[in-house]
Parts: C-alpha cells; structure tokens; sequence
C-alpha cells in the first residue's frame, strides 16, 4: 500500500513505470536506464536503488582489509585518460623490487590484512615469468593472503608476449597461487570512445573474454566502468548491458565499481564529474546490474563524503582499508591514500549502515553492529 502511494506521486509516466518495475522484482530494460540518466530527480532514483540494495544487503555495508600495490607505472600504452602511466625513461618512472613488494605485503599480513591487490602499468621489459613469478613469490611467502592481481588488460598482454591463450595464462596464474582478477581496465566499452582515450589496449571484447574464461576455470572477477569523459549516458548503459550479459551467461562477477574520472595531468584533460552525476551512477548501476550482489562506492574516486551518500542510494560497499594508493592520485583526487580498519568503520557507522569487515570473496569475517 505504500509503495502504491509512493507510485502515485510519480509525475512522470515513464519514470512511474520504472518504479513499479523495481518494487515487481522485474528487470530494467536499456531505455529504462537512459531514461534514469536523463532525469533531474536523483532523490528518486536513489531511493529506488536503495530500496534494491536493501532486498539484497538489507543494511549491511562491506569492507576489506586490504593493500593496493603498484609495483611500477612504468607503461607502454600511454592512455590519453591516465596520468599514472609514463613511459620509462620519465623521471617520474618508477618501479619496485621484489623485496619491496613483498615487505607491503607482509605490513599488511601483520595488521591482519588478508588481501593484496595488485596493477600497474605495463612496462616494456617485462617479461611473462615476472608476472606469474610475483604471484608465487607473494603466495610462497604468505599462503593464506588472497592475491588478487592483474587487470584483463595485463593477462591479455601476458597472453600476445607468451603465445599462450588466456585459458593457459589464467590456469598458470592460479597454479602460482592467484585467487580473484580485479575489475580495472574496461574502462568504457564503447569502440569509438575507447579509440579516444585508449587505442591500444585491449579492447571490450577481449577485456570480456578474459573474465569469461577466468569465470569458467573458477577464478572470481570484478568489473569496473570509467565514466565521466567522453561517453553519453547511451554508452554507459551499453557498457552495464554488456556486464549484465555475462553476468547472467557465467556469474562470475562479484561486483561492479563505478570510477569516476579524475582529469588531472592527463593528455585527455577535461572536468571532474559533478557529485550527482557520481551518486546518479552508482544508483542506475544498481537498478541496472540487477545480477550482481554488490555496488562500491569506491572512496578513493568518490571521496569519502560522497561515498557516504552512496552507501544510501544503493551501494554497500566501500572497498578497503587501501593503504597506499597511486592511480587516481596521480590524476587529482584529494582522498587520503588509504585508511584504517577504524576509520572505515566509523564512515560505514556515520552514514547509518552496518559495517561488515570481508574478505576478497564477500564472505562476512566480523560485523561491528
Ligand atoms: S590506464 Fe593502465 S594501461 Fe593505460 S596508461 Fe595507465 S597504466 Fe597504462
């Protein structure tokens, strides 16, 4: 009765309709999406994806004691969106030894952090042992941390410098002791924006065939979308249509992380994205993605703030405690390089929600009511 009433006081036909689909239980189609986008009344859409969240997380919000680790920015394929990525002989190029990766590990391993999460760039010199070698360094040295490591884009490169077929790359990775493949790297899928701001990376179906493949030897994978530059709202529905599409073939995804660009120092340039263009994201992808269990409002691009909102208009998740991040921060965003386990709680706490400390695969380890 009062979901009726609530309904009835949506001007709107089409946003009405939308409505009424959300409290049925039914599916979003693309227009639906695309309509959310063009409408001003984010109240409304973020009250619909919070009722969602709701049906799905009831009021529990999720984070992970966690480690980001860079190991070089050093890249041959210079997206015109980055500004992490320099070529080698930049004087901002740097990279790290084994030694030193491998001591942020075990930092981590002893505050209790059971998770690394590793991405870089892709340096010219490397070559497929250094990547399947750091796996099985960090996983001999400490075999109950999840690794957590290498976009799609990087195990598409391992695959054109090896000759081996992602299936091989994957089943080498996950014999050296890899557990779960991060979501970056899909950037937007749209071919004539990814001819834009990244013409050589690997592109949209490739990025999918990887995950695919990882889902099919059981290897678990998040998803990411990069919005905020040069795509229309059209594209972006186009990009969660096409998660949403393997998603329902394989289930392998555990969550998708809307990431909003950050255009300082980039060759692309451009603006920020406006906090309710953020909040407006995070919402339609939980309205939309409605086969995926989770939504990040990734604190680092969001900032905390307004990832504190989101956890209200359909996120749950705020991803980790981080430690030491070097991506968006060389692209301007003015959140801290990473927090504490206490800091995360008392963000989830502020914004009216439970925290719930996991691990990389969404299994609850405390609940701090
Ligand atoms: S986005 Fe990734 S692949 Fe592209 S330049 Fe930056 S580090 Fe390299």
């Amino acid at each position: 009765m009062q979901l009726d009433l609530l309904i009835e006081k949506i001007a709107d036909k089409d946003l009405r309709h939308i409505a009424e689909k959300v409290f049925e239980g039914k599916r979003l189609s693309f227009q639906d999406a695309v309509k959310l986008f063009y409408t001003a009344d984010l109240t409304l859409v973020g009250s619909l994806a919070e009722y969602l969240n709701r049906q799905k997380n009831g009021m529990f919000a999720y984070f992970v004691v966690n480690r980001q680790i860079n190991p070089t920015n050093v890249c041959i394929y210079q997206c015109n969106f980055c500004s992490f990525g320099v070529t080698k002989s930049d004087p901002r190029a740097y990279e790290m030894t084994l030694e030193e990766i491998l001591k942020k590990v075990e930092e981590t391993h002893k505050m209790g952090g059971r998770e690394v999460h590793i991405v870089g760039g892709i340096p010219p010199h490397w070559k497929y042992e250094n990547y399947v070698g750091l796996v099985r360094e960090i996983k001999n040295s400490f075999p109950d941390m999840v690794v957590k490591a290498w976009t799609a884009i990087e195990i598409h490169h391992m695959s054109k410098i090896s000759g081996k077929s992602y299936e091989k790359v994957l089943l080498e990775l996950k014999e050296a002791g890899l557990d779960a493949i991060p979501g970056g790297g899909a950037e937007i899928f749209s071919e004539r924006v990814r001819k834009l701001i990244a013409p050589y990376k690997a592109n949209a179906e490739e990025y999918l065939e990887v995950h695919r493949t990882a889902h099919k030897l059981g290897i678990p994978t998040n998803a990411t979308m990069l919005y905020g530059h040069l795509e229309t709202y059209e594209e972006r529905v186009e990009h969660m249509e096409r998660l949403r599409e393997l998603q329902d073939e394989t289930g392998g995804f555990q969550v998708f992380i809307p990431l909003a660009y950050w255009p300082e120092g980039t060759r692309l340039g451009g603006k920020r994205t406006s906090s309710v263009d953020d909040l407006k994201t995070v919402a339609i992808s939980r309205l939309f993605l409605d086969n995926f269990d989770h939504i990040k409002a990734y604190w680092i691009t969001l900032g905390e703030k307004v990832a504190q909102v989101a956890l209200n208009m359909g996120a749950d998740d705020l991803d980790g405690t981080i430690q030491e991040e070097k991506i968006v921060h060389a692209a301007g965003t003015k959140s801290a390089v990473g927090h504490t386990k206490e800091r995360l709680i008392k963000l989830i706490r502020d914004a009216g929600k439970i925290p719930v400390e996991r691990d990389t695969f969404y299994n609850p380890i405390a609940i701090y009511p």
